[in-house]
């Protein structure tokens, strides 16, 4: 079974867009032909980034990993960005920009980073809950975007972006200074967030202008 959660699906549809579910499982697989088909490439969330892809073994804090996705989404997302189609990383898919572009990853917040806030999702709090604060840089694309400087997010990472790869811009941190956006400045539409926008929708409307934006760059592309 392959399947991606219905939120992200249903974000992507409620802002103009369709919908297109790509099974994240063809290693040394040439994306050209299907990224020429595709409008913009949203990356989802889920397992971690196994570290030998940032140039570390793993520590033993490290969450589950799964080999074929991470060959499959690193081919997808490399071919994408060469073709500067428009990218939406979200949770995962924002590790796995800053991985592509050479950047690392702290493999876990507690055990590398202990001042860091709560980051991962507590039990018994649902996904849509706030769970702290973010500053995004007023410059930035993304406070363009959201109209804003200061806002709630939610958070379910134990992960997150350690030192930012080429060519990438942090434009947002949580309080304690973990990074929570990113950019590519010179890039169509190319930015990735660290927490969960679209099991926001559901109770919140600040992050609706995020994927009415990305549709909106799909649909210029
Ligand atoms: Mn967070």
């Amino acid at each position: 079974m392959h399947s991606v959660g219905e939120t992200y699906v249903r974000a992507v549809h409620e802002a103009g867009g369709v919908p297109v579910i790509v099974p994240p499982m063809l290693k040394d697989f040439d994306w050209h032909p299907l990224l020429l088909r595709l409008d913009a490439l949203l990356l989802s969330g889920g397992e971690d980034i196994a570290p030998l892809h940032y140039g570390e073994g793993p520590e033993s804090w490290l969450g589950g990993v799964d080999e074929e996705r991470d060959a499959s989404e690193l081919g997808l997302v490399g071919q994408a960005l060469d073709l500067q189609i428009p990218i939406l990383g979200i949770c995962r898919g924002h590790q796995l920009l800053n991985v592509v572009l050479g950047g690392t990853l702290y493999q876990d917040l507690t055990a590398q980073l202990p001042q860091a806030l709560e980051h991962a999702l507590v039990p018994g709090r649902p996904m849509e809950s706030i769970a702290h604060s973010v500053t995004i840089e007023a410059d930035s694309r993304l406070a363009g975007v959201l109209g804003g400087v200061e806002f709630g997010v939610n958070s379910a990472h134990h992960q997150s972006v350690r030192s930012p790869g080429e060519g990438l811009r942090v434009v947002a941190r949580s309080e304690d200074g973990v990074v929570e956006a990113l950019e590519i400045p010179d890039h169509p539409f190319c930015l990735s967030v660290q927490w969960h926008p679209e099991a926001m929708l559901k109770v919140n409307p600040t992050m609706e202008p995020l994927f009415r934006a990305f549709v909106q760059a799909a649909a210029e592309g």
